[in-house]
């Protein structure tokens, strides 16, 4: 407490008639009037304290949950990665599968003189319109013996059809997608 306050407070006291000692019972009020404020000063302080605790563990709660939603999006990303991958494998596997097919059909297509594209099934087919069924044209030699003459033969030989795996018409094993 300063000297003008003292001052002021003996001033104050002089008019006061009443009371033993009116500047101790006026002293007495200020300073209970200043531990009043002091406490309240000391409160405001430690809200304002619990409030900044509070407000660092919600943004390090919000840091944690920003890292997880990060490692969430990277596993995610790690599965797409991956499915992508294994898709990429299986078309590279069909593409391979459908090159191997084709070439066995345009030479078999060769060999029983047929068209390649349709085997004379497509009317708006461009080699044949539609007219290119087996023995359309003239098979082509090698072909032939590779593919059809074996099959000729074996036709006469074989009076009692053989099978395959026990089955005469087998079903044959495809790669679906
Ligand atoms: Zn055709």
């Amino acid at each position: 407490m300063n000297d003008a306050l003292l001052d002021a407070l003996r001033q104050q006291a002089g008019r006061d008639a009443a009371g033993a000692d009116p500047v101790l019972g006026l002293l007495s009020q200020m300073l209970a009037q200043r531990e009043q404020s002091l406490t309240r000063d000391l409160e405001a302080r430690g809200q304002e304290e619990g409030h900044l605790e509070a407000e660092a563990r919600a943004a390090q709660e919000a840091r944690r949950l920003e890292d997880l939603r990060g490692l969430e999006e990277e596993q995610r990303q790690a599965a797409r990665l991956a499915r992508l991958e294994r898709l990429r494998f299986r078309l590279e596997t069909l593409e391979g599968g459908l090159a191997t097919a084709q070439a066995r059909l345009d030479d078999l297509a060769l060999a029983l003189g047929a068209c390649p594209n349709c085997w004379g099934e497509d009317p708006e087919c461009r080699l044949c319109r539609g007219r290119g069924q087996p023995g359309f044209l003239r098979p082509e030699a090698a072909a032939f013996r590779r593919l059809v003459v074996p099959a000729l033969k074996a036709a006469s030989r074989h009076p009692e059809p053989r099978a395959f795996a026990g089955e005469e018409r087998p079903a044959p094993e495809r790669t679906t997608l």
